[in-house]
């Protein structure tokens, strides 16, 4: 027998499969989708394989050994795979890499052992360790050429090792021998309360009253014998379980029984319901039933700081939640995959990257903040995680739930077009009104003589919060402190040499970095340019408002959300948890503090600069900023009335206007500019990202993927045009970006791999509009 493997190399030249003998002894043990060690070259390689095969004509070397017992690869990830190879212009182990989680995969580690010591030069000898091995570091291995002529003369032999990443994780048990034949066995009298468990750990025997000393002599005379058993991690929140009992309203029994009714249908469902309208309560009563029948369920929320909340209300009502997400540890992140792997998870809880889980007898997938864009992949391999949800549903016959207070347009109008299925919450349980929404610009603000970043009204409902004792949430949705520095004399602004982007301040470090390729300098008041002493930060970032906040409101207890701040473990979750306590009177944040958190004394939300993510160039600026503003705008009193207010110089622009007036004003104004224009959901929009060392090299290859696209009389090519950011670490960069009804994506594939050569790299954004 052979198997077809995809080796883990990541090259252009070996982006295709190879077919290796598989001898006798691994026959029984290899399958579809397991991960193999294959020699490649003179190298041992992983490898997946993705065929058994009868006969091979290029078979010449065997497979080295298996490393799995259950596949890696599940027919359906096989399915999902090759879906995302359509339209990627990754490799395909890059495709393989972005599916399986990142704890599974191995590492490769040289060890040199040292053969003739005599004749090794001096400063290579120095690195052997006692048992004369030396373990070759990763940043070592450019000494390797040195190394394999040494190892031609006899001098030492190099060997590659491989382990795998993250371990699971053992203890030691004992179980109870009743056969023994130890004579002494009278001394210990509490061998008799061990009756209760097949095994104890070292902990419990010793509760029990055993001594450390006790415990080796019964083990020594087979009283107890010694196994190891994986412990799964426990994953700690900072929350308290409750079980809350709710009667649904008309509105949530409708939706929960249309679900339900397709439980064996993949039908796409469209839940669209203001914040607070209770659409989590539906997925509860949903989920209540599909556990009944023994089913799995998958539910996915588009970030992190959206964990918590979720599991806080899953928990309270369900065992064997699974939880997958990046900010945990690798080991934790392990022991959940092979939680689920077992089948022992009824719910799995996780962000993007959890739709690759392989979830056995998967009965419902639940999509919340559907419109989020942060469910898509932007990086390495591109893919929508909606997209791969859809997939699974059909390949499971299966539903799918999609939830939001603001759908995207494109799956709003898939739902007015019957393609999806709308379920609508249109009241909150309690009646509680939605809250006031208030537009201040900030223009008037100046000609009152007011500098400051809050205007007067946002001002006095701050001190009104503060007195009666409610809790407020601004929005800032900008990051890092003073993005740039600016001479006062001569107007330089200092940039990075290698990527033309303005350097940011860090006032805490006093730099000046690189948002991009991480470039950093010490930040001097003294121009480089005109050399006066006088170049000063520019703008405000978060760390000034929260300065001035402190300023303007000295008794406030303030927090502060951002991505500098959040990304240690379980961070975000202890801002969420002292913020809800009342321990703080005012939460400042990014878009981060926008989605899902409910705060039952929060009555203000006040956004500043709020028309900043109108100028993004992207046609879908006015979708993003309308959402942001909704959603921000939804924490606002969610168990009594609140209030919103809105900063901004121009506040005349639909995604601002309609805030006040509905989701369907800006629905239909949205769709109006789309369909003028030719955008989603009437013709798709794809972007191509050509990048090269040679600025002209680089557009002359930008024209010609131009030319060739052109050629498809479906297809409208724009460009190419240079990409927002000129230039990154060397490689200029220049985007194509073509609208089209409909497109052969192999076609598009077969156009881009002729452009390719070693300094063209051209990137392929299916759907997206993001460069
Ligand atoms: P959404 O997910 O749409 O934001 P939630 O399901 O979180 O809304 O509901 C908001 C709040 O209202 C929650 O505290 C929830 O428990 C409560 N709630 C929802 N539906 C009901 C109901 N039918 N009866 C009582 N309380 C409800
Ligand atoms: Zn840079």
């Amino acid at each position: 027998m052979f198997a077809k493997v995809i080796v883990d190399i990541k090259h252009q030249n070996v982006n295709h499969h190879y077919d290796y003998i598989i001898n006798n002894d691994l026959i029984d043990d290899i399958k579809i989708g397991m991960r193999v060690l294959v020699p490649f070259g003179a190298q041992t390689r992983m490898g997946f394989v993705t065929d058994i095969i009868d006969k091979s004509q290029t078979a010449t070397k065997e497979i080295l050994d298996v490393l799995d017992d259950i596949p890696t690869i599940s027919k359906e990830l096989f399915y999902l795979i090759d879906n995302i190879n359509k339209q990627s212009s990754e490799l395909y182990s890059s495709i393989f890499d972005t599916v399986i989680p990142g704890e599974i995969k191995l590492d490769y580690d040289k060890d040199i052992h040292l053969i003739n010591k005599e004749d090794c030069p001096e400063d290579i000898l120095s690195n052997f360790n006692e048992k004369n091995i030396w373990h070759l570091k990763k940043n070592q291995f450019e000494i390797l050429p040195k190394l394999r002529r040494l190892q031609k003369k006899g001098m030492i032999e190099i060997k590659q090792s491989i382990k795998q990443k993250t371990n699971k994780k053992f203890k030691i048990v004992y179980a109870l021998n009743t056969n023994h034949s130890y004579q002494k066995i009278h001394n210990y009298p509490l061998i008799m309360d061990m009756n209760k468990k097949d095994y104890y750990d070292k902990k419990q025997l010793i509760e029990i009253g055993f001594s450390e000393s006790q415990i080796r002599t019964l083990t020594k005379h087979q009283v107890l014998i010694p196994s190891k058993q994986h412990i799964i991690r426990d994953i700690k929140h900072f929350f308290d379980d409750h079980d809350k009992i709710v009667e649904l309203t008309d509105e949530q029994q409708y939706a929960a029984k249309s679900i339900k009714q397709s439980f064996l249908k993949a039908q796409t469902f469209l839940l669209k319901g203001v914040t607070g309208s209770g659409k989590t309560e539906v997925y509860l009563n949903v989920i209540e039933e599909l556990i009944k029948q023994n089913k799995k369920v998958l539910v996915m929320v588009p970030e992190i700081t959206l964990i918590a909340p979720m599991a806080q209300r899953l928990k309270s009502k369900f065992s064997n939640v699974a939880i997958y997400h990046s900010a945990l540890s690798a080991g934790e992140r392990l022991d959940q995959y092979h939680m689920i792997l077992n089948d022992e998870a009824s719910i799995v809880l996780s962000t993007r990257s959890g739709v690759f889980l392989p979830i056995k007898n998967l009965g419902l997938i639940i999509m919340d903040e559907e419109h989020d864009k942060s469910y898509i992949q932007t990086e390495h391999v591109i893919y929508d995680a909606k997209h791969i949800a859809l997939l699974r549903s059909k390949y499971h016959q299966i539903p799918i739930v999609l939830g939001s207070a603001t759908p995207s347009v494109v799956s709003m109008y898939k739902a007015n077009s019957n393609e999806y299925t709308l379920l609508n919450l249109t009241k909150r349980p309690f009646g509680i009104e939605q809250p006031d929404i208030k537009l201040i610009d900030m223009k008037n603000e100046l000609n009152q003589k007011n500098t400051s970043i809050f205007s007067k009204d946002l001002l006095i409902s701050m001190k009104h919060r503060l007195k009666n004792k409610e809790q407020t949430l601004i929005l800032f949705n900008r990051k890092g402190y003073a993005p740039f520095v600016l001479c006062r004399q001569c107007g330089d602004v200092p940039k990075c040499p290698d990527c033309e982007i303005s350097l940011t301040y860090y006032k805490d470090k006093n730099i000046l970095k690189c948002h991009y390729c991480g470039y950093e300098k010490p930040f001097n008041q003294t121009c480089e340019i005109c050399h006066q002493h006088a170049v000063k930060e520019v703008g405000v970032g978060i760390e000034y408002v929260e300065a001035e906040l402190k300023r303007s409101l000295p008794e406030a207890r303030i927090l502060r959300m951002d991505k500098n701040i959040t990304t240690t473990k379980g961070s975000h979750e202890k801002i969420w948890h002292k913020f809800l306590n009342h321990d703080a009177d005012i939460l400042l944040g990014t878009q981060m503090i926008s989605k899902g958190l409910d705060f039952p004394k929060v009555t203000l939300v006040g956004v500043l600069m709020a028309d900043l993510s109108l100028k993004v160039p992207s046609y879908l600026a006015s979708e993003d900023t309308f959402m942001l503003l909704t959603q921000i705008a939804g924490r606002s009193g969610r168990h009594q009335k609140g209030e919103v207010i809105i900063q901004g110089y121009d506040l005349t622009h639909y995604a601002i206007d309609s805030l006040a007036k509905g989701y369907d004003t800006f629905y239909k104004e949205a769709l109006y500019e789309r369909k003028l224009s030719s955008y989603e959901p009437f013709s798709h929009v794809s972007q191509f990202l050509i990048e090269g060392t040679s600025f002209l090299k680089t557009y002359q290859n930008a024209f010609l993927l131009k030319k060739r696209l052109s050629k498809f009389d479906t297809v409208k090519v724009l460009g190419p045009s240079q990409a927002l950011i000129k230039k990154i670490r060397e490689n200029f960069r220049f985007v194509v970006t073509i609208k089209y009804k409909y497109i052969d994506h192999s076609d598009v594939k077969t156009i881009i791999n002729d452009l390719l050569n070693d300094d063209i790299h051209i990137k392929y954004y299916p759907n997206l509009d993001i460069i």
